[in-house]
């Protein structure tokens, strides 16, 4: 398939690993908008949030309990923010669900600043 995200969980593409199980790959983002910016990916091809089922959905919260582990792993008691960008408004580039773990800086939450 040809997917950016699939080529990095066949090694196909190299990438930063941070942590892997058997349903999960994560991985530093090329381009971080934080000190900490890890990338969660089920390793099943799934397109994004909207493509999330009762099917399929078991691998997101094992994918939410890789990120809890990296999260304690890399001492973020100060706080982190997890997100997944669905679709062209929310500015999606790569079409296989990912979730953004950023950390390591105070981060805006406002309808001013637009998120
Ligand atoms: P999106 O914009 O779809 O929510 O997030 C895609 C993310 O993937 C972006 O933050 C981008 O920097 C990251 N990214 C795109 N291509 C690559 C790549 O080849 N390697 C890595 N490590 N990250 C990538
Ligand atoms: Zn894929």
């Amino acid at each position: 398939m040809d997917c950016l995200f699939c080529k990095i969980i066949a090694g196909a593409i190299p990438s930063t690993k941070v942590y892997e199980d058997e349903f999960v790959y994560a991985f530093k983002d090329i381009n971080p908008i934080a000190p900490v910016h890890i990338l969660f990916i089920p390793k099943t091809h799934i397109s994004g949030a909207s493509a999330v089922t009762a099917e399929n959905a078991e691998v997101v919260g094992k994918i939410f309990t890789a990120i809890a582990k990296v999260a304690a792993e890399l001492k973020l008691e100060s706080g982190f923010r997890v997100v997944t960008n669905c679709g062209e408004d929310a500015g999606q580039t790569v079409p296989h669900l990912h979730f953004h773990l950023l950390a390591g800086k105070p981060m805006g939450w406002s309808a001013e600043s637009g998120v």
